[in-house]
């Protein structure tokens, strides 16, 4: 029988005619990586090919690594298979990855997004035969508000809070989500203070896009000058002694889990707002449909679920175990090693 274009091994996905792997989870010799993100570009590879906005995150990240850069939409062949990176719009840098082969064209999504956020380069519709998609936020009750109204309600929770003599505490992945609410915050109401882990990151992306000014939060920082204005922190500080400095505040949650009502509960969070860098079901069905693929492969989220829907509507769907993510990390631990004050 015919070996797939891209399989599913122990290290990770696999192309055998150009022996590549797209975001494997063991250390591997060649490995193309979709994103930034810890589930997907780990540590141990001999080398990375990634987008070029990509390569000071990932260097930030793992350190000294060997990592060749590609544009959106540039060919690179390998033993004959050609390769393709188009953006994927989910955080700045973040591909999905065509692979084309005697005819055939598979394409991994890595994590992706529809809407527009102003930061990340917007999602591009590339068609295929078989598409590897996540589903991380792949049940029917995931429907996500355009991200306008969303930080309009950011900002009047905010404004709220600073009339009310508090601080607002928001957490947000350090990478990718810090930079989108940063991006959308309104200076106008007050100062943007950051942690560490946060300033950090943001600092690495300065180059590559406008952010609003930001300051650090270090040990020198007085409680008076933080009263009332905005903190963005990730999700681990939540419940560290660092936040004690921020009294009396309240906090906030931005993540696609905020649209289950026990998950702000749980955690203790004051408010939630339901913003992710994922796909909705919506718009899940329509990346589908629009890529044209008769060949539908589920890596992470939902899968057993969003596959069989997908059997029910007649797609060739399945469901592979990988080791991504997704946002679920983003309830409990923040995927960051980096963290200082
Ligand atoms: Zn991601």
């Amino acid at each position: 029988m015919k070996k797939p274009l891209l399989e599913f091994t122990d290290q990770g996905i696999y192309c055998h005619p150009a022996k590549v792997y797209l975001d494997p989870w063991k250390p591997v010799n060649k490995a193309i990586i979709s994103h930034g993100h810890a589930d997907h570009s780990r540590w141990g590879h001999k080398q990375y090919i990634t987008h070029d906005s990509n390569v000071p995150i990932i260097k930030h990240r793992l350190g000294d690594i060997s990592v060749i850069g590609k544009k959106w939409g540039e060919t690179f062949t390998i033993n004959g298979v050609k390769f393709t990176l188009y953006p994927a719009g989910h955080i700045i840098g973040s591909s999905q990855i065509k692979v084309e082969y005697k005819g055939e064209i598979w394409v991994f999504t890595g994590d992706y997004k529809l809407e527009d956020d102003g930061v990340a380069t917007p999602y591009e519709l590339i068609k295929c035969h078989t598409f590897i998609t996540e589903c991380t936020f792949g049940l029917p009750a995931f429907l996500w508000r355009p991200q306008k109204e969303v930080f309009t309600d950011i900002n009047e929770w905010w404004s709220q809070n600073k009339a009310n003599g508090q601080t607002s505490v928001l957490f947000g992945y350090s990478l990718g989500k810090a930079q989108r609410l940063l991006k959308h915050l309104d200076p106008n109401i007050g100062k943007i203070f950051t942690h560490g882990a946060i300033e950090n990151m943001t600092n690495v992306l300065r180059p590559l896009l406008d952010f609003p000014e930001t300051e650090r939060i270090t040990r020198d920082t007085k409680k008076e000058e933080i009263r009332g204005n905005m903190v963005l922190a990730p999700p681990s500080a939540h419940g560290s002694t660092w936040i004690r400095k921020m009294v009396p505040y309240v906090t906030a949650s931005a993540s696609g889990w905020m649209a289950f009502r026990g998950a702000r509960r749980r955690r203790a969070i004051d408010k939630g707002f339901v913003l992710s860098d994922h796909c909705d079901w919506p718009s899940l069905l329509t990346a589908i449909k629009n890529t044209g693929a008769e060949k539908v492969i589920c890596t992470h989220g939902y899968t057993d679920i969003f596959s069989q829907y997908l059997r029910d509507l007649g797609y060739d769907a399945r469901t592979e175990a990988t080791q991504f993510e997704g946002e679920s990390a983003e309830l409990n631990v923040e995927p960051e090693t980096s963290e200082s004050a």
